[in-house]
């Protein structure tokens, strides 16, 4: 018969593509689509490895429980083998996951345990820590430990590696892959350099804010690549299954980039992937642009876009984090930040300034005839950097915190993170002005963090929302 005894046989060996997007002078570009593994990410090798090391060392037996930290596809990977092979799984997962993700690892039956994301690495809450603490306190608990398994980076060596060689007879010449634990680059890398004795040439595509490409390590908005690096981390040690001897050059790519060429890739080739993906295509493209019809650039597609489509493909959210530029017939929320603008830093106020300084700088606030609020997030890893929207957590007002200090909850000393009101509402710059006006009325604000590609670039009252509008609706002056 045609068929297999187990769907673990149908894990990696995932086709090449060609992508027609790059033009005729540049290299052609391969794509390998790793979401047609059968468990439809790039991580199911490494879950099928990471199992079947624990089994020969005998860290996991019969009746055991496999735990691991992750953004969700090793998640999914590891419950995909654990279910087929008879383990329990838990998986503790950043808070900014998809809920999609979250959905398929129940699916798979694995226990989710969901913890704030962005904390910083000593932090015992991080995501690492408690899957770690969970593997110990749990009877027949093994922690797989992407980050630290050998067997991450050697699921490559061994499986994607020789299936680029074989699939290209040999005549790849750049391989571009992102870098998440690094296990895809350094294992894949690592076999077509040797493979090739030395001329294959290994390019990271990392997110722009992320540390491996030079970036100050910031959030940003495509899920599982990169690495992010908390303000308050004190050092920031590089996992082990990121060989960084193996990778010749690391570019960083936007956000908007990664993500406006995935909704492309989806539109005009019919190939819909996540996030990382776009990171690495966008990546691949400027690297084939510089080649000669002789080379060839093969770039790993880690997962398919079904798990993103409320974000990356649902235009609400996408024009919310500021990352479409909507319908410049009529006025938008952006139009009161011009790009010009968009460069200067956000007024907010540091989580760790005392009740007192919030109280000057939102008494300054209403001297100028703005409402006194004012968004409070961390402090900046480097100066004049912008704070990412998801970084502004809270807000502070001077009602507020006045009516704190009447009532004796607040003292003038206290760090305001002690005391922040819900997040000020965010409008991103494409959407529309009117929409943005009907809205904050409806949340009963009167001022908003503008948003464009995921970082505030300023805020914007009811009265400046009015005025566009009403700018929009009188006649223009020459009739
Ligand atoms: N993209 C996606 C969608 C992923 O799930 C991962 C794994 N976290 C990566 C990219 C990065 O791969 P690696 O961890 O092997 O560097």
């Amino acid at each position: 018969m045609d068929a297999h005894e187990s769907l673990i046989e149908l894990i990696g060996n995932t086709p090449l593509v060609r992508l027609r997007t790059p033009g005729a002078e540049g290299a052609a570009v391969y794509a390998k689509l790793e979401y047609l593994s059968a468990g439809g990410s790039v991580k199911d090798r490494i879950g099928l490895r990471m199992i079947e090391e624990a089994e020969k060392s005998g860290a996991l037996r019969p009746g055991g429980t496999v735990v691991e930290a992750t953004s969700g596809n090793t998640g999914a990977g590891l419950a995909m083998v654990a279910a087929a092979k008879g383990y329990r799984t838990v998986v503790v997962l950043p808070d900014k996951s998809s809920a999609e993700k979250i959905a398929t690892l129940r699916a798979y039956g694995a226990e989710v345990v969901v913890r704030p994301g962005g904390l910083p690495a000593h932090d015992p809450e991080h995501i690492l820590n408690v899957a770690a603490r969970l593997a110990e306190s749990t009877p027949g608990g093994w922690f797989a430990g992407q980050y630290g398994n050998p067997a991450n980076p050697a699921a490559h060596y061994l499986t994607t590696g020789p299936e680029i060689w074989r699939q290209t007879e040999g005549r790849v010449t750049h391989l571009v892959s992102c870098v998440g634990t690094g296990g895809t680059i350094s294992g894949t890398g690592r076999f077509l350099k040797e493979a090739s004795g030395g001329a294959v040439r290994v390019i990271g595509a990392d997110p722009a804010s992320s540390v491996y490409s030079g970036g100050d390590g910031r959030p940003y908005f495509v899920e599982a690549a990169g690495r992010f690096r908390h303000p308050e981390t004190v050092e920031d040690v590089w996992p082990d299954s990121y060989q960084q001897d193996v990778v010749d050059e690391i570019l960083p790519i936007a956000d908007r980039d990664a993500l406006l060429t995935i909704r492309r890739l989806a539109r005009e080739e019919g190939l819909l992937v996540g996030g990382s993906a776009g990171t690495a295509v966008s990546a691949a493209l400027r690297v084939a642009a510089g080649l000669g019809p002789r080379e060839l650039v093969v770039v790993i597609l880690p997962d398919s876009g079904r798990q993103y489509l409320s974000k990356y493909f649902n235009d609400e959210w996408m024009l919310r984090q500021g990352f479409l530029d909507g319908d410049p017939g009529a006025p938008r929320v952006g139009d009161a930040v011009p790009a010009e603008l968009r460069e200067r830093p956000l007024p907010y106020l540091h989580h760790h300034r005392t009740v007192e300084q919030a109280l000057d700088a939102l008494r300054a606030r209403q001297r100028e005839g703005a409402e006194p609020v004012l968004p409070v997030g961390p402090a900046p890893v480097a100066p004049g950097r912008q704070p990412t929207s998801v970084e502004l957590l809270g807000a502070v007002g001077l009602e507020q915190l006045t009516a704190a200090l009447a009532r004796g909850t607040a003292a003038a000393g206290d760090p305001i993170a002690d005391h922040l009101a819900p997040p000020l509402p965010r409008f991103g710059t494409g959407e529309p002005a009117g929409a943005a006006l009907a809205e904050l009325a409806e949340q009963g604000g009167r001022t908003a963090v503008v948003v464009h590609d995921g970082h505030g670039v300023g805020l914007i009252g009811t009265a400046e929302l009015r005025a566009l509008v009403d700018q929009a609706l009188s006649p223009s002056p020459l009739g």
